[in-house]
């Protein structure tokens, strides 16, 4: 029987499973005692890889050597993991494009530069090869080439960029992604929800670094993401310093040991700070002797009670980001019928007591927050080798999507949280005379001009036929597949001349995501005057054009005081299109367009008369003939 491995790759752990005859099930190897691979890499000196447990058990030794939280990498420029970059024990550098790239020291000062997709590419082969060897125990033919074949989860905050990057992986791990899908769309499949008549549903995923919120809604059989939000810098590893700060903070008040500076012991207590933590998650109490050189050793105690105040602050962002993803989804905390857990870090009893409070009713509880994603991926692995039936999957465009327009406004071809797969089309035309090619330039971003907005893409259609401005049509079609994935295309209506571009655009981060919609609620009044202001100068430029060509067609026969007020009325509005590009003063541009435009009917009106009489005039000669 033929079914897709789901695989979730997590920016702390990576695990598959699978949904045959025997169920849905995770993937554990013989001899192993857990399915999650912790998502690490390591590069040793003579240029071997470790990954997973053998990677990680190496930071404390070599932390320089050992990758972890690639996934905050992936599909991202090096400027734009700043942030990242100050809190990772490995060096980052800049790669062609700006990528950020990993750099590891070699022999002989030597190095070795290493892509996350590399390194995603890395742990994606040793859980396959996890998975693989669980398969062949339970007596299975491995060789069958549709067990290369997988549904791979992501956050829904990935965009373009980091889904590409992502798939890129999977490719150069010699797997074939059959499907994309959102990683709490995932967790909600696990739970079979797919098959409710009508429910709304809350997944709140936090993980090791990241954390996603998501509003789901199925109705008779599909199911739609409604809105999703998130913090790229908000998990269990922020949990952990908090742990390890204060650690850090006994050892140097009560020993003269100074265990910043060494990135060795940094990395053993980062781990210690990680066991304790999740001790807490059972236990009231919990303690820790930490071997302190030359000092003997020292008694680290901490309390559930004081850990939730640590962490307090930072499980109330996240209730944050939940209420703005509710409001997004338009529904209150009583329109939600179920609540999942997903991420590791939902066992800490603060996580679900904060949930509880919100919604007045206990989260979904039964299967695993660890292995939610990759059930699910699992699941629809299966729906989609043929095996199960069908759910359809419907999840967002995180960000509105166009191209930019003329004097930099930036047109919408597709609304944020749109569901996907979806594609718009818009007729465009050309802004000069005789203009043979257009340049689109591709946004992404809420705000009203492309200046605060992201460009993802640009392409040009060119060999358009010469014309006057304004003639030639073309469609702008936009269309984002089940993936996610953008394709923009062109098509001169006239010519059928085509051109497009699949975007591959640079990452960007869930922080900007989230910066660029809040941005655009609390600048909504300023862009739209500012827009205002452009579109009314693409006015007056167009009326400033149409007079003076119909002033040179028809204007022989105006009296000339009427000639003196348009030249005068026309001179203002040139005036207040210099100064509004200086001063931004619309309201001086609004008065000498609406003039202009007065004029400019009377002489419409003149010329058509005037055209009339002529005609009667001729008219009559005629008959006198
Ligand atoms: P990701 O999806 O980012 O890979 P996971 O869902 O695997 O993350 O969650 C990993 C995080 O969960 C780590 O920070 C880990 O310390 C934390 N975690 C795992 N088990 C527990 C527990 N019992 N209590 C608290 N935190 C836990
Ligand atoms: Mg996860």
């Amino acid at each position: 029987m033929k079914s897709f491995l789901g695989i979730d790759l997590g920016t702390t752990h990576s695990l598959a499973a699978i949904e045959d005859e025997k169920g849905t099930r995770v993937l554990v190897p013989p001899g192993a005692d857990s399915p999650l691979v912790p998502s690490v890499v390591a590069l040793l000196e003579d240029g071997t890889f470790l990954v997973g447990t053998a990677a990680k058990n190496l930071s404390i030794l070599h932390p320089e050597r050992v990758i972890h939280s690639a996934k905050r990498l992936i599909g991202r420029t090096r400027a734009e993991v700043a942030l990242e970059a100050a809190t990772l024990p490995y060096r980052l550098v800049e790669g062609s494009g700006g990528r950020a790239l990993v750099r590891i020291p070699l022999k002989n000062q030597s190095f070795r530069d290493l892509s996350p997709e590399e390194i995603s590419a890395h742990i994606l082969q040793e859980v396959h090869r996890r998975a693989l060897a669980a398969l062949e125990a339970e007596g299975r033919d491995i060789s069958d080439p549709s067990l290369r074949q997988i549904v791979l989860t992501v956050p829904a905050y990935f965009d373009e960029a980091q889904r590409q990057a992502t798939k890129r992986a999977a490719e150069l791990a010699q797997l074939e992604v059959i499907r994309l899908i959102n990683e709490p769309t995932a967790a909600a499949l696990a739970y079979g929800l797919g098959e409710r008549k009508q429910a709304n549903i809350v997944a709140y995923d936090l993980g090791g670094g990241t954390f996603d919120v998501s509003v789901l809604r199925v109705q008779e059989g599909i199911f739609r993401v409604l809105a999703t939000h998130g913090d790229t810098q908000l998990g269990g590893d922020d949990f952990d310093r908090l742990i390890l700060d204060a650690m850090l903070q006994q050892i140097e008040n009560e020993t003269s040991a100074r265990p910043k500076e060494d990135p060795q012991i940094l990395s053993q207590l980062r781990l210690a700070a990680e066991a304790l933590k999740k001790r807490l998650s059972t236990k009231e109490e919990a303690d820790l002797e930490i071997d302190v050189s030359g000092d003997g050793t020292l008694e680290f105690n901490l309390r559930r009670d004081q850990f939730e105040e640590m962490i307090r602050p930072l499980v109330e962002r996240s209730m944050r980001e939940l209420r703005s993803c509710l409001h997004d989804a338009e529904l209150m905390p009583a329109d939600v019928d179920e609540v999942l857990l997903v991420g590791g870090s939902t066992r800490i009893p603060l996580v679900t007591k904060s949930l509880e409070k919100e919604f007045q009713k206990p989260p979904l509880s039964g299967i695993d927050p660890d292995l939610a994603v990759a059930f699910g991926a699992a699941r629809q692995g299966a729906v989609l080798a043929g095996q199960s039936e069908d759910v359809l999957l419907l999840d967002v465009v995180p960000l509105s999507l166009g191209i930019e327009t003329l004097g930099g406004t930036f047109a919408k071809l597709i609304l944020r949280n749109t569901p996907v797969p979806c594609s718009h089309t818009e007729e465009f035309s050309t802004q000069v005379d005789n203009q043979t090619g257009i340049d689109f330039n591709i946004y992404q971003g809420e705000r009203e001009l492309v200046k605060d907005c992201r460009k993802i893409g640009s392409f040009k259609l060119s060999g358009l036929p010469a014309l006057p401005a304004g003639l030639p049509r073309v469609a702008v079609t936009f269309t984002v597949d089940e993936q996610g994935l953008l394709r923009v295309t062109a098509r001169e209506l006239r010519t059928g001349k085509t051109a497009s571009v699949e975007v591959k655009p640079m990452g960007l981060s869930e922080e900007e995501v989230r910066r660029m919609v809040h941005e655009s609620i609390n600048k909504a009044g300023e862009d739209m005057s500012a827009r205002e202001a452009i579109d009314l100068r693409n006015k007056a430029e167009g009326v400033l054009k149409g007079t003076e060509a119909a002033m040179k067609a028809g204007g022989k026969g105006l009296p000339p005081e009427q000639v003196y007020s348009l030249k005068k009325a026309i001179s203002r509005v040139k005036k207040a299109l210099g100064n509004n590009e200086r001063e931004q003063n619309t309201l001086a541009l609004h008065q000498a367009l609406e003039e202009l435009s007065s004029l400019t009917g009377q002489l419409a009106d003149d010329l058509i008369s005037s055209a009339v009489s002529t005609a009667l005039k001729n008219e009559q000669e005629n008959k006198n003939r």
